[in-house]
């Protein structure tokens, strides 16, 4: 396996997939060694650089998935199979995970794509899945297509228009899981995951701590480095680093940071509510 680099490798783009009009996939043939959660730093010289979820990883290749939202991720649309992106990592905390266990992965729009990584690779360790995800309709959900090609996972939808799956919010469908766990009608969750926005994310990490159901969640910040030199992405007040302690961090841990769920920093530190 080839060891993390902090200067960028120019790697090609092997493979590009339009899952929706505004949301790619982009293939690139390289052994990243990452586990699921992770994240790279993808650069454009003279556009930008940007932390981007691992979306799958093997001894080939590895995914990113990515929304087309500004001048960074519209670039990147344009580009074509064969063109070549700087690449930094694998960077941060990834999911922790055990042999046999019951889990239940929560996504929001390109949260899918890491939990379909750690879908992956917890099924390949006897783990049964619980996929839920979360989407303004049935044109927007990703990964479900491939999901559905996994065993032991059940797949669960909410849709705020109804399109497919219950009307509403995913949290509903957590609440629903853990009330069947609880009275034994299904097997005991071991651990809850989030990948989302973070209104989705608070909302869970809620239900979990009324619950006493362990959680891990993967909180986004602001990140230039990613390697925990800049600063850039500590959080109040406890000052952890996101792309270092992060971003996935135990319910506890995102339960002390003051700034969850409440608000957030740009690149010069300025701060935005959620
Ligand atoms: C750990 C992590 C994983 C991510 N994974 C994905 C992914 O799998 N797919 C995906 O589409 N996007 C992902 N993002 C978001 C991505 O890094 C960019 O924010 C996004 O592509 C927008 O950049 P832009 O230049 O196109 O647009 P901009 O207009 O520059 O940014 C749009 C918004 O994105 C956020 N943002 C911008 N730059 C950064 C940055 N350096 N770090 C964090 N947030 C930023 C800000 O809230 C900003 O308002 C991830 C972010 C983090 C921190």
């Amino acid at each position: 396996m080839k060891t993390k680099f902090d200067i960028p490798k120019t790697v090609p783009i092997k493979k590009i997939i339009v899952e929706t009009p505004f949301v790619k996939t982009f293939i690139f043939e390289y052994e990243l060694g990452a586990r699921p959660g992770q994240f790279v730093n993808l650069w454009l010289p003279g556009v930008d650089e940007k932390p981007m979820s691992v979306a799958y990883c093997d001894e080939k290749e590895f995914w990113v998935t990515m929304f087309a939202v500004g001048p960074f991720s519209k670039a990147m649309h344009e580009l074509k199979e064969g063109d070549l992106v700087g690449v930094r990592g694998p960077y941060g905390k990834g999911f922790s995970f055990e042999k046999d266990w019951r889990l239940v992965g929560m996504g929001g729009g390109y949260g899918a794509a890491p939990l379909y990584f750690l879908t992956v690779e917890a099924v390949k360790l006897g783990c049964h899945v619980d996929f839920v995800v979360g989407a303004r309709g049935k044109e927007h959900l990703l990964y479900i297509d491939r999901v559905k090609k996994l065993k032991n996972v059940d797949i669960h939808i909410a849709t705020d228009d109804g399109s497919v799956g219950i009307k509403g919010y995913n949290t509903v469908i957590l609440q629903q899981l853990i009330e069947e766990a609880k009275s034994g009608s299904s097997k005991k969750i071991d651990m809850v995951y989030a990948c989302g926005p973070e209104m989705m994310m608070k909302t869970i990490s809620n239900i979990c701590f009324e619950h006493g159901i362990n959680a891990e969640l993967s909180v986004e910040r602001y990140m230039k480095c990613g390697f925990g030199v800049c600063g850039q992405c500590s959080v109040d007040d406890s000052g952890i680093r996101m792309c270092k302690e992060g971003p996935v961090v135990s319910n506890e841990v995102a339960r002390k940071i003051t700034e969850f769920g409440r608000y957030h920093r740009d690149s010069v530190g300025r701060v935005h509510e959620f």
